[in-house]
């Protein structure tokens, strides 16, 4: 234990070391000022891409095919009308006439789900359809010209001005800003994206292909997904590069996304590949928040060019964040990009001259805006963007952090990373932070807390909860409700002693099964929201709801029911090791980091509130089982849906908008307790000993950055036992096709009984059978014996495989008493229905 703590202590002096190293870096020369905006938006190949019009050159066509990767057009007859060139290049074309477009996905799974979506092969018919490209498509098209074709009639100008409406006011996304990315580069461009107006699917329908990563193009915030600070991630599509998007509102959703079908057959496809064309490493964030919640920025960004020729860097910025200036790391004034904040407002910057690959570039970005951050009142403040309040790229990548914050006098700030020091200076509190490792994000919260500070029970974090000393305006009202006398106490500050325990219990716990995590402190602080908590490296923002009391959580209408308010602490506070410590690249990833918390949670919930022995255990899986298994307004089972890896892709309007979240958090965390289980070993005294050691291993190979679905299973086979290896190939294929990559959901029955054999020996006689499964299914079904009152022994793991039953006599050696009972996967070890007769 000692030697563990004096490495660990190393270990800590060698990352200030190097994060000291980190401020020698050469800073950017101070820029002269500039006045706001004179650069925003004034680029001319920018604004001639921004004002596109069709060109002179028109081009009949009569039967032309055209593939753009697995989409193959087909032409019968019309013409294509070019685009005015920009930069000498043709950046598109409209076409009418009659056509159609099919797509058959290289991935069986993609197969299979654009076949739920289209109900049948999917074809599209249409009549007009707008292309924007800078693959060279105008050279193909010319190609094909046929001079005896008659001309169709219509409006073509008419359509591309539409086109550019929708991308503004309807989806908010700055495709010149993309189409600028390859004019302005001296590498050939390879986007090509086409927007058809289908006649028998959706009059919306957008087939994009793009090297860098396909967008969703649904609209934000979309009418899939809830409104929230985090809406943004979820429709990242990168690293795929081929997707087929809906976005009219009976068909909305991606109906299918894949990696260039080549990828497929040269066996690279990967959720993750990194494909962007420079990735942020080092940002230094400074930061003032006025007391009406106006934030000023600015942000020095180091980013590294993965790719030659990138001259253009796009970046997420909140859009009320308004941009005032950016200037190059020689303080010369840099042109930037960032239309209205209720257009396409996406923020990018024009660098002076194209990076190569592997080079490096720091710009200065200055900003500020209302509504990233709102004022609740009494001191409550809440930030609203919560990944994009700097100039970034989401979770997509792992960066360095420097940080300062002013914020008013009196108010206590928490934020991810270490915190270097504290002054108060005039009417504002100034704080400094620096990130312990490298983060898939940064984030602050502050108001007039109060706080408390501890240590985790195992010494090796410091924790800290902050609550808001007063309630914000939202909960006074209910004060001053007729009801007020029925409910308990409004205040959060009683409560604070809850998140204080449950995080220096679960930093504990968690250390002890997955290893340390880089942070080194986590803050559990108040947030002004009632139902949803959120965890970012170090920081773990909580419902306002999970402060009060059941009296005033019942009258509020949030019950305790399957043991919301007992996981969700757990849950987010498990997010420091899933999302965090691992990320993911990809929407395909995404169940890990959920249902791993889920899974987390439940080890919480198994081991630390015993005090109903496993009832709050079993209500929480019972609620996993019902929501993976109840039918929604669409007919649907989020179970049949698809398979976890289809992630946020899951919600569309023909699946329903609760699918993705119904399934990946509950099936996630059966993924993760099945290993767990199946990895137990009851014959020494650590019984989860060998999951541990998985989840150590797989915590460290991966640590800050991003591990793929199949990198977790590579680690589950390095972990596995003799017994798991149900094919006899050392390999979990078995495991992920049917749970990971697949839609099964088996069924089990146990009957039993219990007799003597003739040396007085209990003998048990049992028959368990598998059913609703495909006839390769396999699976290693824990059958338990409970010996006396709350003591349960597992007997035997059966294999089973198939539609079958198995019938077996086995002796329970050493027992001289009947069991009282005998159950399958007793501690809710198995996915599926079970039936314990
Ligand atoms: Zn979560």
């Amino acid at each position: 234990m000692r030697k563990v703590a004096t490495a660990i202590a190393l270990l800590s002096f060698l990352a200030i070391a190097s994060s000291q190293e980190l401020k020698t870096r050469p800073r950017p020369v101070t820029p002269v000022p500039q006045t706001s905006r004179a650069l925003a938006n004034n680029d001319p190949v920018y604004l001639a891409l921004r004002n596109v019009k069709l060109g002179a050159e028109v081009i009949p066509v009569h039967g032309f095919r055209m593939h753009r990767d697995a989409g193959i057009f087909t032409f019968r007859s019309g013409a294509f009308y070019l685009l005015e060139p920009v930069n000498g290049r043709t950046t598109g074309a409209v076409f009418l006439g009659d056509a159609f477009f099919s797509l058959t996905p290289p991935t069986e799974v993609e197969r299979r789900y654009l076949k739920i979506l289209a109900k049948e092969e999917f074809v599209e018919q249409f009549g007009a359809a707008v292309f924007r490209f800078t693959d060279g498509t105008e050279e193909e098209l010319r190609k094909a010209m046929d001079k005896a074709a008659e001309l169709p009639s219509g409006d073509p100008g008419g359509l591309l001005k539409e086109t550019q409406d929708q991308l503004r006011k309807r989806l908010k996304e700055n495709l010149d800003v993309r189409l600028l990315q390859d004019l302005l580069s001296s590498q050939k461009g390879g986007k090509f994206v086409a927007f058809i107006h289908g006649r028998r699917f959706s009059g919306k329908l957008i087939y994009d292909i793009d090297p860098y990563g396909v967008v969703s193009y649904i609209p934000d915030p979309g009418p899939i997904f809830e409104a929230g600070p985090r809406v943004h991630e979820f429709f990242r599509l990168a690293p795929e590069e081929v997707a087929l998007t809906a976005w009219d509102e009976n068909h909305y959703g991606i109906w299918t996304s894949f990696h260039f079908s080549r990828e497929y057959e040269a066996g690279t496809a990967s959720s993750g590949e990194q494909n962007l064309p420079f990735v942020v490493t080092h940002q230094k964030l400074d930061t003032q928040i006025a007391k009406n919640a106006k934030l000023d920025g600015r942000a020095e960004t180091s980013v590294t060019a993965l790719r030659d020729g990138v001259r253009v860097l796009a970046l997420d910025l909140f859009p009320t964040l308004r941009v005032d200036w950016v200037a190059g790391q020689d303080g010369q004034p840099l042109s930037f990009i960032q239309e209205g904040t209720e257009e396409d407002s996406d923020f990018a910057v024009l660098l002076p001259k194209e990076l190569k690959k592997d080079e490096s570039y720091t710009i200065i970005t200055k900003y500020a805006g209302k509504n990233a951050v709102s004022d609740e009142s009494n001191g409550n403040y809440y930030p609203i963007a919560r990944d994009n309040w700097y100039p970034g790229q989401g979770f997509s990548t792992y960066a360095t952090y420097e940080m300062s914050f002013r914020v008013p006098k009196g108010m206590k700030l928490a934020a991810t990373g270490k915190l270097l020091r504290t002054v108060n200076e005039g009417n504002e509190s100034l704080t400094e932070w620096e990130s312990h490792a490298a983060q898939p994000v940064a984030g602050f919260n502050f108001g007039d807390f109060k706080r408390q500070e501890g240590r985790d029970l195992g010494n090796h974090y410091d924790i800290e909860t902050d609550v808001n000393a007063e309630s914000p305006s939202v909960v006074n009202s209910l004060r001053g409700s007729p009801y007020a006398g029925a409910m308990g106490t409004l205040s959060t500050v009683s409560m604070m002693k809850k998140a204080m325990a449950e995080a220096q219990v679960a930093m504990d716990l968690y250390t002890d099964y997955f290893g340390e995590e880089p942070y080194k402190r986590l803050a559990m602080t108040q947030q002004t929201a009632f139902n949803y908590g959120q965890s970012w490296p170090g920081l773990v923002f909580l419902p306002i709801s999970y402060f009060f009391d059941s009296t005033t959580r019942h009258f509020m209408g949030y019950g305790n029911e399957h043991g919301f308010f007992k996981s969700l602490g757990p849950h987010e506070i498990s997010h420091q090791w899933w999302g965090h410590t691992i990320g993911w690249n990809s929407y395909r990833d995404q169940w890990m980091s959920e249902g791993f918390a889920e899974g987390s949670a439940s080890i919480f919930l198994q081991l630390i509130y015993t005090e109903h022995g496993l009832d709050e255990y079993r209500e929480f899986w019972a609620h996993q089982r019902k929501i993976l298994t109840d039918t929604n307004p669409q007919g649907k089972r989020a179970i049949d849906v698809g398979p976890l890896t289809l992630g946020y892709r899951l919600s569309t309007a023909r699946t329903g908008v609760n699918i993705t979240r119904d399934l990946i958090y509950p099936k996630g965390a059966y993924v993760f307790q099945m290993v767990r289980f199946m990895l137990q070993d009851n014959t020494v005294k650590d019984v989860d000993g060998r999951f541990k050691a998985l989840m150590h291993d797989f915590t460290k190979t991966y640590s800050s950055r991003s591990a793929t679905t199949e990198d977790f299973k590579a680690m589950v086979e390095k972990h596995m036992t003799r017994e798991m290896d149900l094919e006899g190939n050392h390999k979990m294929n078995w495991f992920f096709n049917q749970y990971v990559y697949g839609t099964d959901y088996p069924h089990y029955k146990l009957e039993n009984s219990f007799s003597f054999d003739t040396d007085g020996t209990v003998m048990m006689n049992f028959k368990i059978s598998q059913s609703h499964v495909s006839d390769n299914f396999v699976m290693l079904v824990p059958l338990y014996v409970q010996v006396t009152k709350g003591q349960v022994v597992r007997v035997a793991r059966i294999p089973m495989k198939g539609n079958t039953s198995s019938e077996r006599r086995v002796r329970l050696a050493g027992l001289k008493v009947k069991p009282d009972r005998a159950m399958l996967a007793y501690f809710e070890d198995v996915l599926g229905e079970i039936e314990n007769k």
